[in-house]
């Protein structure tokens, strides 16, 4: 019985029939990147029932496999890699990264340690030395590669609150938390979601946090900051608000927190990268005065997902928070990548970053960050001339409009949706609906975005 198994997926190997059947799909897929709805249409989500079946006792064919993803799955994709995507943060994805994920996939590397794969090990100590000198960090500074900003920093904050626990004398790993010394986080009342979650999956609750008052961008109000700062304490700060794209004065407030020995945590996940544009890095300034940052490749640069990192200037403080022992783990002289992150088995994210910086170089990577801005700066001024009111000043890569009020605004983003031009997701900023514009594509040019104003014009009717 097992052999004929066996049997069976060698001859699907030998055949190649499964690889080429792929490679079909995946290029009618690319040919139509630029050409097809950004969203599925009604008919083609009705389809998507035909994956509710019950599971058969015998497999089926890999063709057939492909065949019902091709058919029912692509159609019901939201075609986030084409140019005219602009919800949530979602990046694009650079063709270099999608081939180098292809062959690496086919490779099936586990990142975890050296001796389970010395070249994803050799791949994410390259990435985390050009991270370093990209975005301008202490040098120093250790690099995990994780899913997401919201792993990124889980990670970062483990080490921050297992040291500042140990400044209180206070070890976390032996005396656990429940009986710990209090640590204060202060952060921006507009901190993602994501950093709330964080916290309270760290044992943080809302007794912990105190919620800084920020301005109408989402910035915190410096002048705000109580002068009585608890010392040890961690500050979250925000490079790029996930509505406005607002940054905090990470300067000023930096040096207000470290006169408290207080550790710094940034959430850059897609406005850190504007750190390597002249133009746009005074947004940035004091980000080398931090403690840890955490940033999505999968957002700004374009990388498939997932990609996230983690960066952690004190190596150690990151290390303790992540270690796992066991007598069979085999740690290597070289880089083991398992001992800056949360998890052990995971995939080689590590190939398509380093792909994506390679071949965009330090200059390519300031052309894209620039290109977004621009194209923001372009959407921004179309649409106000068209009557939209623009709720944020334009610092890299994130708009928000709206229109009159709340109802005329929600009902306009209906009809875009509808419209299927474009697509862009509501938010509520400071009470107020609006249309979130967040443009993460490489491919996106300025005649994209003339067509999608065109679609709100239309909305407006
Ligand atoms: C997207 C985002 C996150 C969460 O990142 P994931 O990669 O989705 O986990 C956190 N903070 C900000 C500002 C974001 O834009």
């Amino acid at each position: 019985m097992l052999d004929k198994q066996i049997e069976r997926m060698k001859k699907e190997l030998d055949a190649k029939e499964i690889f080429n059947i792929a490679k079909q799909s995946a290029y009618e897929y690319l040919d139509s990147i630029f050409t097809r709805d950004v969203y599925p249409k009604q008919e083609d989500l009705a389809k998507l029932s035909a994956f509710d079946e019950e599971l058969k006792s015998d497999g089926c064919n890999p063709d057939e496999i492909l065949k019902m993803l091709n058919d029912i799955g692509s159609p019901n994709t939201v075609m986030q890699t084409g140019p005219k995507y602009f919800g949530f943060v979602n990046g694009g994805a650079l063709p270099v990264c999608q081939g180098v994920k292809w062959i690496t996939d086919v490779w099936d590397q586990n990142a975890v340690l050296n001796v389970t794969s010395p070249i994803s090990a050799k791949i994410e100590e390259v990435c985390e030395r050009w991270l370093v000198d990209l975005l301008h960090l202490p040098k120093e500074t250790v690099a995990g590669f994780v899913t997401g900003s919201s792993n990124a920093s889980f990670c970062a904050l483990a080490a921050a609150r297992n040291y500042q626990l140990k400044q209180a004398g206070w070890d976390a790993q032996k005396d656990g938390l429940f009986l710990a010394p209090s640590i204060k986080i202060y952060m921006s009342e507009d901190a993602h979601a994501t950093i709330i979650k964080t916290l309270y999956m760290l044992g943080f609750g809302e007794r912990n946090m105190v919620k800084l008052k920020s301005d109408s961008q989402g910035r915190i109000i410096v002048d705000g900051i109580p002068s009585e700062i608890e010392p040890n304490s961690i500050f979250v700060l925000q490079a790029g608000n996930v509505n406005t794209g607002a940054y905090d004065d990470i300067y000023s407030i930096a040096k207000i927190a470290k006169r408290h020995n207080c550790w710094i945590h940034i959430d850059g996940a897609f406005g850190l990268w504007a750190v390597a544009s002249q133009k746009l890095k005074h947004n940035l300034k004091g980000i080398e005065l931090c403690d840890s940052w955490s940033v999505d490749a999968h957002k700004t640069l374009n990388v498939t997902y997932d990609c996230g990192i983690v960066l952690c200037k004190n190596e150690s403080a990151l290390v303790s928070a992540m270690q796992a022992r066991g007598d069979y783990i085999i740690h290597s002289a070289e880089r083991d990548n398992m001992i800056y992150t949360s998890d052990m088995s995971r995939r080689a994210r590590g190939f398509e970053l380093w792909a994506a910086l390679k071949y965009l170089g330090k200059s390519g990577v300031e052309e894209l960050v620039n290109r977004l801005h621009s194209n923001t700066v372009y959407f921004a001024d179309k649409l106000g001339k068209l009557g939209f009111e623009i709720l944020n000043h334009i610092t890299f890569n994130q708009l928000i409009v709206s229109y009159r009020d709340d109802k005329t605004t929600e009902n306009i983003l209906k009809e875009i949706q509808k419209d299927n031009v474009c697509w862009c997701g509501g938010t509520k900023w400071k009470g107020k609906s609006a249309i979130r514009i967040s443009i993460c594509n490489w491919s996106t040019t300025f005649s994209d975005i003339d067509l999608c104003v065109e679609s709100f014009d239309r909305g407006r009717e």
